[in-house]
């Protein structure tokens, strides 16, 4: 196994800041990762198991960024020194793809052929902003992004053709168009110059379709270390409702929705929404929607109209949840939650949010996505806290004073026999013979969502709704509420 000793440094170490590679053992490492997540989480999981390491913590990264820029009128691709804007020129990375290094290079080495001018943050001049390549690691396919500053790219065409010449392995190529003075990568317009303009990888046995802008985990190989620990704390019995909160492409749902009744994915990217419900399709999943929400508020929506999760898998970015999220996650009381979370700082805050809520962390897992940075992936399970006590109480059947006489249990019995399901059909034909008028379902379901029933969604129900809800007419209204209470629903 390659390795990465003290005396065989990274150059760029120091400056760039982007890990400590060489300054102590991985082992090392690893236990000091643990004890950051027994800080920040301890207080609320008193089970913390060790971190889950890579097996080969090097050239991990399967995306890789660069900026350009000029040092002495030359042409630099690199990253920014820590907490600064100096451009650090950086090769050989030891936790990035190499391969997605050599193409940062060969860009580099076109961009001054062509003659094309890098971007100046300070002046706003310039063309070549930033380079994005990601690879899907069991796929091999490469996606570069070029990220410039304005939709002119002289020469784009032999640029392109240059640069597939140096690297057949690249399977597409898409332009970023970022006009704004901003600190982000990407801007929101693109141009696919070759190829499909997106890349797919395979994890745990599905196929997923990743965008330029989508979110997708930067370490494959720990990845699905993540999502078998996570799975296996969902404890699924093929039943559940599943909601996958802040969702990205739909990873996590997918992985379990062959284990859970139906999964409901929630995610603010409507471009990762777009690539999530490719995704479901290209793996013919079936019990998986799909909606492009803020995760709160829809979540909100479904606990006002009745609605519950069996189980609630999140995955926020780092800055972590909020006090209203974990709000509108309890109040749909799940019986779990499982909390993927990359920042142990923002995962200890909001399990104390959780514990006002009743929902206490049982088990925690570290996971090793990161090598040689600070940062570390832990996964946490919650269940609603267990009750306070037991009473016993002992009952004797039978007659006589203090006895329970069997018929009675029998009588009783009778009254919580199973009602029949009332059906929208049901419900349809007794008010066209009663009052002789058609109600369509969806004033039904109104009603329902007025009186506070409990809705119960397709598995193929529309997440973003085409049209504003109507109002029934009053007459509807009170004909399908009478129906309610002819059925016994209310
Ligand atoms: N679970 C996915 C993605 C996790 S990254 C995976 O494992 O690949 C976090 C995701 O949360 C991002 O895709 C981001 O777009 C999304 N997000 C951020 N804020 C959100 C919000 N308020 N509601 C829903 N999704 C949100």
């Amino acid at each position: 196994m390659e390795n990465v000793s003290q005396t065989q440094q990274c150059p760029y170490v120091a400056k760039c800041g982007a890990c400590h590679i060489g300054e102590k053992s991985y082992e090392e490492e690893l236990a000091e990762k643990r004890e950051y997540v027994v800080r920040h989480i301890g207080k609320y999981c008193s089970q913390i198991h060790d971190v889950a390491g890579m097996y080969y913590p090097y050239h991990y990264r399967n995306k890789v960024h660069a900026v350009f820029g000029k040092i002495k009128d030359e042409v630099v691709a690199g990253t920014y020194a820590e907490g600064t804007h100096t451009i650090i020129p950086v090769s050989g990375c030891f936790i990035e793809d190499t391969q997605a290094s050599a193409i940062i290079q060969t860009v580099t080495q076109l961009i001054k052929s062509f003659k094309l001018w890098v971007y100046n943050e300070d002046t706003g001049r310039g063309l070549m902003r930033h380079i994005l390549v990601r690879k899907g690691a069991s796929t091999k396919q490469i996606m570069v992004v070029l990220v410039t500053a304005s939709a002119e790219f002289p020469h784009k065409n032999h640029f392109v053709a240059e640069l597939r010449r140096r690297h057949s392995e690249i399977t597409t190529i898409v332009q970023n168009i970022n006009d704004k003075q901003t600190t982000m990568v990407l801007g929101d317009r693109e141009k696919t110059l070759f190829g499909p303009g997106f890349i797919e990888d395979v994890l745990m046995g599905l196929r997923f379709r990743i965008s330029p802008s989508s979110f997708y985990q930067v370490n494959t190989a720990q990845t699905q270390v993540l999502y078998k620990k996570a799975i296996q704390a969902a404890a699924l019995t093929g039943k559940e409702h599943v909601i996958d909160a802040y969702c990205g492409i739909g990873t996590i749902g997918m992985c379990m929705s062959a284990k859970a009744g139906r999964v409901t994915g929630i995610e603010l990217n409507q471009q990762a929404v777009k690539d999530a419900k490719a995704n479901a399709k290209r793996n013919n999943i079936k019990n998986m929607r799909f909606i492009a929400a803020d995760a709160t508020e829809y979540m909100t929506q479904m606990s006002q109209n009745g609605e519950r999760a069996d189980v609630i898998v999140m995955d926020p970015p780092r800055s972590g949840s909020t006090e209203a999220f974990v709000r509108a996650a309890a109040s749909l009381k799940p019986s779990r939650i499982v909390y993927v979370s990359c920042e142990p700082e923002t995962l200890g805050r909001d399990l104390a949010w959780f514990r006002r809520e009743g929902y206490h962390a049982r088990e925690a897992w570290p996971v090793d996505m990161f090598a040689f940075t600070e940062c570390v992936e832990t996964i946490v399970l919650l269940s609603h806290k267990s009750p306070d006590s037991v009473i016993n109480v002992t009952v004797e059947f039978g007659e006589g004073e203090g006895k329970v006489p069997l018929d009675a249990i029998a009588e009783r019995a009778k009254k919580y026999l199973p009602k029949p399901k009332i059906t929208y059909k049901m419900i349809q034909e007794y008010i066209e013979k009663k009052y002789g008028f058609k109600v369509h379902t969806a004033y039904i379901a109104e009603v329902k969502r007025s009186l506070g029933l409990t809705m119960y969604d397709a598995p193929n129900a529309v997440e973003e709704l085409k049209h504003p809800r109507k109002r029934p007419p009053k007459e509807k209204v009170e004909a399908i509420t009478e129906a309610l209470k002819y059925f016994e629903v209310i």
